[in-house]
């Protein structure tokens, strides 16, 4: 048998919107001296705390020498101009953000953003110099009807449109099966692998092999210590997008400690 390519795992903790200033920077702080050196050099930490705090959790992070990375849940496609309310891959990069999460189900879903904006985001974030979480999955009633690896594929391939090998180094795809997001519902571990080698043969088809074997693969939907280890397991598996379980320091460096 090969041996399995080897890939640092990823781990990115997803607060969403929760968490206000202090307990943003108190979580930070925590995590911080939690993950020494070894982890962070054995395992990626990403955060990804709501945008009037990345500044702030940012400079905690600094501050402590700590090597986990700050990454915003969103960025707009346009470099600067007329649209209100929205921020920039330069302004994030400007307070410290070196990692942009695009095509999360719930700005899908939510928010209504479409596979044309994901890609769109992802170029952006690219060109000022961001790496990217790509995030792909199908919702229960696309499971149900035996669209999982369609819907997949064809999220990555709208996705991943005109990116090149080179950038593929900076870009983690995270499978979050929209069922199991914030539901406690997660999917086997069998299940899961199953989808990521899907991925992982797709993302095979869109460039080559060896962009395939270095791309990270994250799983996300519900993953917790009690679940982490046996999802981490898994071969195709290479880290996790954790939303609930991130907001605490304890299980976040629970499942920190899994992937290590
Ligand atoms: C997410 O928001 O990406 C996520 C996986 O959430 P949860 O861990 O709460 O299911």
């Amino acid at each position: 048998m090969p041996d399995r390519p080897h890939r640092k795992p990823h781990i990115g903790g997803n607060w969403k919107m929760n968490l206000h200033h202090q307990d943003a920077a108190a979580l930070a702080g925590a995590l911080a001296d939690r993950f020494d050196a070894a982890t962070t050099d054995a395992v990626d930490v990403t955060v990804f705390p709501a945008f009037p705090y990345l500044a702030a959790v940012s400079s905690v992070l600094c501050e402590k020498g700590s090597q986990i990375a700050v990454g915003a849940q969103d960025g707009y496609a346009e470099p600067n101009g007329a649209f209100t309310g929205e921020v920039s891959m330069s302004m994030l990069k400007d307070v410290g953000v070196r990692c942009v999460l695009v095509g999360h189900s719930e700005r899908r879903h939510v928010i209504g953003e479409t596979d044309e904006l994901v890609n769109a985001k992802l170029h952006a974030a690219l060109d000022a110099g961001l790496d990217v979480i790509l995030a792909v999955g199908e919702k229960l009633e696309q499971r149900e009807a035996g669209k999982t690896d369609y819907i997949n594929t064809g999220q990555l391939g709208y996705g991943l449109a005109g990116v090149t090998d080179e950038q593929m180094s900076r870009i983690t795809i995270a499978y979050e099966p929209v069922w199991a997001i914030g539901t406690g519902k997660t999917a086997t571990p069998d299940d899961a692998q199953k989808a990521h080698v899907v991925i992982r043969q797709a993302v095979a088809f869109m460039f080559d092999q060896a962009v395939a074997d270095g791309v990270r693969i994250q799983y996300g939907g519900s993953m917790k210590p009690a679940n982490a280890r046996d999802l981490l397991d898994q071969p195709d598996i290479d880290g996790g997008l954790i939303g609930g379980a991130s907001l605490k320091a304890d299980d976040f460096a629970g499942i920190v400690d899994a992937a290590k």
